[in-house]
């Protein structure tokens, strides 16, 4: 018994301080372990969207997304993708979502050009708050929460599985909600599972917060649906192939 009392606490004890270790981390350390480098399995996109996915792109037009005022979409459609216009601004979809699953497929451009954080910039940002980072990764060293497939700030991928630029590569993501009650304290973090080429990259990882840069900004009080956002951060990057399947209905009861 005395054994038993000694162990459980131990084995509480390494599992706090793991969580608490990646959460304590500066933001944007360049200390920070780089995660591993994985070679991604042959591809196989695009992924065809499941009967009662909403398709928020399918290689025709962006009717489904707009400019941050609301204004029409300026970013560019050819052949079957979009890409970002430098200078014109996030683009954001016209439905809302909570808890969600998302793919969406993007490719970097090539040949690359420019290092670190400037080189083949984008990123998803479900509910148009909570970044995962799109880069090109490929032989591109940047700090470890900014690299492609980090939820942007907060976590790095687990391991780095970035296709080179040129190719397409995909996110699948997990999203849930963060939960807040009727005082505004936040009752559950949200929470990101999420898939880069086919490889699971973060397990359920709850967020510190909202994404922001160089500084980690607390939860606020929001909405249940919000839009998801691209980013513009001035470079070409393309995006296909986006589909969502709602996970809750945006509701406070859920
Ligand atoms: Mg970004």
């Amino acid at each position: 018994m005395r054994r038993a009392f000694l162990v459980l606490p131990l084995g509480l004890a390494i599992a706090v301080n793991s969580a608490r270790s990646q959460a304590n981390w500066s933001i944007h350390s360049t200390d920070r372990p780089k995660p591993p480098i994985v070679a991604a399995g042959a591809p196989a996109l695009p992924v065809p969207p499941p009967a009662d996915a909403k398709v928020l792109f399918d290689g025709t037009d962006l009717r489904h997304w707009s400019s941050a005022d609301g204004a029409p979409a300026k970013w560019r459609v050819e052949d079957g993708a979009f890409v970002v216009l430098p200078g014109t601004g996030t683009l954001t979809s016209r439905d809302t979502f909570g808890d969600v699953q998302l793919h969406i497929e993007w490719m970097t451009p090539s040949p690359a050009r420019g290092t670190d954080q400037n080189r083949g910039n984008s990123g998803v940002f479900l509910m148009s708050k909570y970044e995962v980072q799109v880069l090109d990764s490929y032989e591109n060293v940047t700090y470890a929460d900014g690299q492609a497939g980090a939820i942007y700030g907060q976590f790095p991928p687990r391991v780095n599985v970035s296709r080179p630029p040129g190719q397409w590569q995909s996110f699948d993501i997990v999203f849930h909600r963060p939960r807040f009650n009727a005082a505004g304290a936040v009752v559950s973090p949200a929470r990101m599972t999420i898939f880069h080429n086919g490889v699971i990259v973060h397990d359920n990882a709850e967020l510190l917060g909202p994404t922001s840069h160089r500084v980690r900004a607390p939860y606020e009080v929001h909405e249940g649906r919000l839009p998801i956002t691209l980013q513009d951060h001035g470079h070409a990057v393309r995006f296909r192939n986006v589909w969502v399947r709602a996970l809750d209905n945006g509701g406070s009861d859920d």
